[in-house]
Formats: structure tokens, sequence, C-alpha cells
């Protein structure tokens, strides 16, 4: 299957990028391949596949067609040179760090942060003597006294958990480029329809394809796509300058040829996914592949009826303090204004007078919402996260990451906006 030429709209690309008809049997819809091997043609098919002189499948581990075209469809969506579909976005954020830094490198990281993200930086690459400074991408200069000689990337996400606040993603994108460091930017709550970093400076962009892209709570995945425009042969990234053992003394951004653009996406799929094994199934990508399809019409109303949430909730006599970065006179809204044109995204947060005994009391009277820990589902979902999400984090982190102790979470449906503001009406009566 070769990648769909044509149309380039994002809707178009959404139905079409990167399928083929497949010719044997001429399915319409993107095949499914439950198989774990592909047959080799000979010998030397074989040994040239693992020299990587030819391309082709061997194993399901390292790639499938219908991760392929998953890979590819993602990749023209958000206007980059090549992807990996990895099992989870905790994965995909991982292997972005290993694949770039090791031991006594560092990172310089937004404080804004997915609770798992925030503990796998400030505890878990630890261990491998990875280390984290963080920043308040809010505050000037910040990114700046973060940065040291050992540090080896710039990560931000686009609409922060969990205070929403939108990330500068373009000064922070320069800082980046003048210390000649990759910028990588998680935009899972920035869908490619809503944004797309790359044209404003992300080298490396992550999604967690569960949420959005999915879009139906069905199925766990993630995936990082590469732009194409990090040029890694400064000495100090090891990982791409000193030969691999692996690969027979390979440099991966020097040795791959045409391929050298895409070595960072090269590198994750030849290292950490082959011997590490984060392989995403299948069947996750043909879910996704089917999410990307309306992706775009969910996320017009994701946002409408977010929108209309964060107003109702704005004059609400219960209601202490609502953030919604398309809200005029949100702290955030400027900032976010200029990046995102096609609205603001289908979360929004806040606090109920009282505290957060009265919050978590709201959440248990809601009905039609789901009380859950996820988000970006078709069904509008609520959390309190200073007791679960971000739990791992202490009082005083979960402060300087700007998460209120009575914080409520929701995770907008594309249920009837009448419906889904009567039920926040009943609970926010019944406390
Ligand atoms: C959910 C999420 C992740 C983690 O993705 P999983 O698919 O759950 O592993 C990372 N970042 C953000 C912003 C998320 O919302």
């Amino acid at each position: 299957m070769q990648k769909k030429k044509g149309p380039s709209r994002f809707e178009t690309v959404a139905l079409h990028g990167g399928y083929d008809v497949e010719q044997k049997t001429m399915s319409t819809a993107v095949p499914l391949y439950r198989t774990t091997s592909y047959n080799f043609r000979s010998s030397q098919h074989a040994q040239d596949l693992f020299a990587l002189k030819e391309g082709g499948f061997i194993y399901t581990r390292l790639g499938s067609p219908t991760q392929q075209v998953l890979e590819e469809r993602m990749s023209l969506l958000e206007g980059g040179a090549a992807a990996l579909a990895l099992a989870s976005g905790t994965n995909a954020i991982f292997y972005t760090i290993i694949n770039i830094c090791s031991h006594g490198d560092e990172i310089a990281s937004s404080v804004n942060l997915y609770g798992g993200t925030y503990s796998m930086f400030s505890d878990i690459i630890k261990q491998f003597d990875i280390n984290v400074n963080f920043f308040n991408p809010a505050e000037p200069g910040s990114l700046e006294r973060a940065l040291s000689p050992r540090t080896r990337l710039v990560y931000a996400e686009t609409i922060g958990n969990p205070t929403l606040d939108f990330a500068d993603l373009e000064a922070l994108a320069s800082t980046a480029r003048a210390h000649g460091l990759p910028f990588v930017v998680d935009s899972t709550f920035t869908p490619p329809c809503l944004l797309r970093p790359i044209g404003h400076g992300a080298d490396i962009v992550i999604h967690s394809l569960t949420k959005w892209i999915g879009g139906h709570g069905t199925a766990i995945g993630g995936i990082v796509i590469d732009a194409g425009t990090f040029d890694w042969k400064d000495p100090k990234f090891s990982l791409y300058n000193d030969p691999d053992t692996g690969y027979h003394g390979l440099r991966f951004a020097r040795d791959l040829g045409e391929f050298n653009r895409i070595a960072f996406i090269m590198r994750m799929r030849l290292v950490p996914l082959r011997n590490l094994g984060g392989c995403i199934s299948p069947d996750n990508s043909w879910i996704f592949l089917q999410g990307i399809e309306t992706l775009s019409l969910r996320m017009e109303r994701h946002c409408s009826n977010a929108l209309a949430v964060a107003r109702y909730l704005k004059d609400h006599p219960k209601v202490s303090w609502v953030r919604y970065p398309g809200l005029a006179g949100d702290p955030g809204h400027d900032v976010a204004a200029r990046y995102l044109k096609n609205g603001f995204g289908g979360m929004v947060v806040f606090g109920v007078r009282g505290g957060a005994d009265e919050g978590k009391r709201f959440i248990e009277g809601l009905d039609l919402f789901s009380h859950l820990a996820n988000v970006g589902d078709a069904k509008s979902l609520a959390i309190h996260p200073a007791s679960t999400t971000h739990s791992q984090l202490s009082p005083d982190e979960q402060s300087r990451a700007g998460l209120a102790p009575d914080l409520v979470r929701l995770s907008i449906g594309i249920e009837h906006i009448d419906d889904i503001i009567a039920d926040i009406d009943q609970s926010l009566r019944g406390i």
C-alpha cells in the first residue's frame, strides 16, 4: 500500500491519506492484518529486510500494514515527515525521551503536564540518570533558567493539563532553536484539525491516540510524529553520532542517506521499539483509523459544547471559578486565540463554591456524565484530578503545577448540549 497523492485538505486526508485501495481484494476499508509475521520470499529477501536494504514487513512488533496507514495518515495530517505508532501515549513519551537522552542528560519541561507524564519525568527517568528541570511557560525567562549544557530537549503540552493554560509554542520553539535543542510537543488536547504544532516550530509531536483521535473510549495507543526538521549532527546527541553497536557501527545522524532527515523516527523504530517492544496492535491501529475519519466533525461539536458549558458555569452562583481557553477574559485566552482558529478543545475545568468536598459531591450527583479517568471520549466525562489522576504529586507539586484542590475536570462530549447542561444544572442544584 503506497501513500495516496492528491487532495490535501484536512477532511479529505482524514478519509483517504496513506491508503491506496489494496489491489488483491479491492477492499475500500483499510485492511486489518491480524498476523504476527510475514513470509520471506527467499533467504536473500530475509537478509535484505534485516539489513535495512529493502523496506517491508517482518514481524508485527516492528510494524504492520494497518499501522503504516495510520502512521502515514497522521503524518500527513500533522504536516510531518514520518510517524511511529506505539502501545500508548505514555509509551510514545517515554520512547521520545530515551530516543534522545542518555545517562547524565537533562530535559527542560513545562510544569503543566498530564499526571502520568509528570511522574515519568520527576521519578522514573531519574532511574536512568536523566534529570528534569521544570519551567512555567507563562513566566517569561523561565525556560532559559531551566536550560543547562546537559539539556537535550524542550518539552511542553499545547493546552496544558490540568489548568488548560495554552503554551506560547513559537516563543518556546525559538528558545529551543537558539540553544540547538529539539522542541517536543504533546498535542493530545489539540488534535490536528485544531492545531498543527509543526507549523509553529515543533520538531516532534506526540499524541495519545486514546483520546479525541480514537474518540470513542475504546482503545489505548500513542503516536510520535517527526517533522523532519531537526538536524541531529551535533555530537552532543551521542545516540545519533556514536556508532551503534546493534547495527554494525551505524551513525543515525549521518549514515541513513535519504533517511537522515527522519533519523529520529527511524531510530525509534529500530532501537527502542524493536528491542523494548511497546508496539501497537493491528486491531488498535484499525480502530484509530476509524476515529480519524470523523475527527474534524466530532471536534466541532466537542468545541462548541465545551464553550457553551464554560459560559454556563461562568455565571452560575455555585461556581467559584472556571477555566476554558475559549472563554473571553480567561487568562489563557489571548495566547490560545493566536494559535487556535477552529475551536478551543473539549476540556473545561472549574471550582465548586465550598471547595474539594463540594466538588466531589458535584461529580457524584452527575447522571449523564461518566465518572472516570479518561478524556476525549464522545461521551461526557468528569473527574476530581487532585485525588485521582494527579494524586502521585505532593500537595506542593500540585500547587506548582497549578492544580487547585477544588478543581473539577470535565471532558465535554458530543451529546446534545441541552442534556449536558441539564445534568450539570441538576447536580449543582443538589449540593
Ligand atoms: C492521556 C494522555 C497521555 C497518556 O496517554 P495514554 O494513551 O493514556 O498512555 C499523555 N498526555 C496527555 C496530554 C494525555 O491526555
